[in-house]
């Protein structure tokens, strides 16, 4: 097993950073960044990318493909207890409500 990935952003051989700069004089190339494997990223999507903008690009790129894949043909619901709204009172004459939803573990599947 290879201890780095190549940065899978679709751009990233072409951002002007020196670090990315290789080859010969008279032949240089901006190349895509090795990511690096460790503890830090492993079993996270950071094992594939170099940058945030990387995984942007890459996620733009991807979008429709990754959706036919895992396609959401319904909606997904979470059952909840009846919502009920609470009243506050500051120490400063204010009143501030709140609505607690709780999840209702005797419905969940
Ligand atoms: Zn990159």
């Amino acid at each position: 097993m290879s201890d780095f990935n190549w940065c899978h952003g679709p751009q990233c051989h072409e951002k002007h950073t020196v670090d990315r700069v290789r080859g010969v004089k008279g032949s240089k190339v901006l190349r895509t960044r090795k990511v690096p494997q460790n503890k830090w990223n492993s079993n996270t999507m950071w094992r594939y990318f170099c940058s945030q903008g990387c995984m942007h690009d890459f996620l733009k790129h991807n979008i429709d493909e990754f959706i036919r894949l895992h396609p959401r043909t319904e909606c997904l619901e979470t059952p909840i207890k009846d919502p009920h709204r609470e009243a506050h009172d500051t120490s400063w004459g204010h009143k501030w409500y709140d609505t607690k939803i709780e999840v209702d573990e005797s419905r969940q599947s």
